[in-house]
C-alpha cells in the first residue's frame, strides 16, 4: 500500500518514541518486550520519552505488566470494540492517537498482526514505513532514524530514512532485538486518550476465533536448535535431526529448502522468511549457509556446521565445522551425548 505523503507537517512538532504493543488473550507477545528494549535505547539517544501503546478490552493486567518495564508512558485504549484484533478499528485508533500526540518514531513488531496493521496506519497517517527491519540506529548528525533491512532477496542490507514525514515508522522482526529488562522502579504514567466512537466501527464483522491447537515449535526461546537442510535428502532425515535435538534438549529447525521440499512444517524454518533465532547452540546439518538462512541464525552464541562440502559458506561463519556425511556424524554425536548424560 502506498502512503499518501503528508506535505503539511512541521517535523519539529513531533517528539518521542512509541512502541505499539501486541497482546493476545491477556498474553504479551515477546516482540513487544524486544521493541521496548530497542525503543528505550533510541529514546535515550534522542533524549526523548518512550511510550508503549496498548489496545484491547479489559487490559488492566497487561498495563500492570508493562509498568514493570522502563517506559515513560503507557497509552492505553481499552474498549469493548477492541476485544478481538480488527485491522480497521485498530488502525483508526492508532492513527487518531498519532495525529493527536505526534510521536516522531513508531515501532511495530513484524508479526502477522504488525505486518497487517502498520501499512494501514502509515497510509492513514500519510508517512512512510520500513518493513522488516533488522537494525535501528539514530543518525548522530541529524537525529533521524536509520532503518536497516535486507533487500534484493537478502543479498544486501539497505538503510532507509524518512526525511520529510513524521512519524518515522518501522516494523521490526521478532527475535532480532534484545528484550527489555524489568526496571527497579515503576515510573510509567498511564494515559487514556480520547477516542471518537465514530471510528470504532468496522466493515469487518468478527464471527469467531479459532485457536490453532497444533503444538507450535518455539524456536525463538530455544537455547539449543538442531536444523536440517536439503543435505538430508529425504524427509526421513528429520528423524535423525529430531533424535539429536531430543538428546540435547533442543528443538528442530530447518532451512527453507527443506520446508519447500515438504519435509517439515514452515513453523520450523529459520531465516529471512522464517524465524530469527539466537540460541546458545545452533547445529546446522546439511545446510549450505545461504545469506537468507544466515540472516536468521548468525547471532547464535555457538554455531556448529556439519557439511560434506568443505567449501560450503556455512563454514565461514561457524565456530566449529565438521566436514563429512551427516548420516555418519549425527549418530556419533547422539551416542556421545547419550554417554555423557
Ligand atoms: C527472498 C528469499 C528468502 C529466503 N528465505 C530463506 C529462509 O528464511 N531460510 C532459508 O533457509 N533459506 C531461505 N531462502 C533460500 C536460500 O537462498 C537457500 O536456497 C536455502 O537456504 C538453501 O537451503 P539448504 O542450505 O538446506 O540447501 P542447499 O543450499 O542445497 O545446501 C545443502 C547442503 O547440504 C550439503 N550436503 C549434501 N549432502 C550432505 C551430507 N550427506 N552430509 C552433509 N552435508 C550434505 C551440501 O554440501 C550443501 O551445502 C530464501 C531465498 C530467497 C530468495
Amino acid at each position: 500500500m502506498r502512503a499518501k505523503v503528508n506535505q503539511d507537517i512541521n517535523i519539529s512538532d513531533y517528539s518521542g518514541v512509541w512502541v505499539i504493543s501486541e497482546q493476545n488473550m491477556g498474553k504479551l507477545h515477546n516482540v513487544t518486550l524486544e521493541l521496548i528494549g530497542e525503543g528505550r535505547k533510541l529514546a535515550d539517544k534522542i533524549n526523548k520519552e518512550l511510550s508503549v501503546v496498548v489496545l484491547g478490552y479489559k487490559i488492566s493486567e497487561i498495563v500492570k505488566l508493562l509498568e514493570e518495564y522502563p517506559v515513560n508512558n503507557i497509552i492505553c485504549i481499552d474498549r469493548p470494540e477492541l476485544e478481538n484484533y480488527n485491522t480497521d478499528i485498530y488502525a483508526s485508533c492508532i492513527n487518531s492517537t498519532i495525529k493527536d500526540m505526534k510521536p516522531e518514531i513508531v515501532l511495530f513488531g513484524a508479526t502477522s498482526i504488525g505486518r497487517d496493521l502498520a501499512p494501514r496506519v502509515s497510509a492513514k497517517v500519510g508517512t512512510g514505513l520500513t518493513a522488516d527491519c533488522t537494525s535501528l540506529e539514530i543518525d548522530e548528525a541529524d537525529g533521524k532514524l536509520l532503518q536497516t533491512r535486507p533487500a534484493f532477496g537478502g543479498n544486501l542490507m539497505a538503510t532507509i530514512i524518512c526525511p520529510k514525514n513524521r512519524p518515522q515508522m518501522s516494523t521490526v522482526r521478532p527475535g532480532v532485538m534484545q528484550k527489555a529488562l524489568k526496571s527497579s522502579e515503576k515510573t510509567a504514567k498511564v494515559i487514556t486518550p480520547e477516542i471518537d466512537s465514530k471510528i470504532l466501527v468496522s466493515k469487518v464483522i468478527f464471527e469467531n476465533l479459532v485457536v490453532n491447537d497444533k503444538p507450535r515449535v518455539n524456536l525463538q526461546d530455544a537455547k539449543i536448535i538442531v536444523s536440517g537442510g536439503r543435505g538430508l535428502k529425504t524427509p526421513e532425515g528429520f528423524k535423525l535431526i529430531d533424535e539429536l535435538a531430543d538428546v540435547l534438549g533442543g528443538v528442530v529447525g530447518a532451512s527453507r529448502a527443506a520446508v519447500d521440499s515438504g519435509w517439515i512444517d514452515h513453523s520450523h524454518q529459520v531465516g529471512q522468511t522464517g524465524t530469527t533465532v539466537r540460541p546458545d547452540l545452533y547445529i546446522a546439518c546439511g545446510i549450505s549457509g545461504a545469506i537468507q538462512h544466515l540472516a536468521g541464525m548468525s547471532e547464535s552464541k555457538t554455531i556448529v556446521a556439519i557439511n560434506s562440502d568443505p567449501n560450503a559458506p556455512i563454514f565461514k561463519i561457524c565456530d566449529y565445522g565438521i566436514v563429512g556425511d551427516l548420516y555418519k556424524i549425527i549418530p556419533e554425536l547422539i551416542d556421545l551425548a547419550k554417554s555423557n548424560k
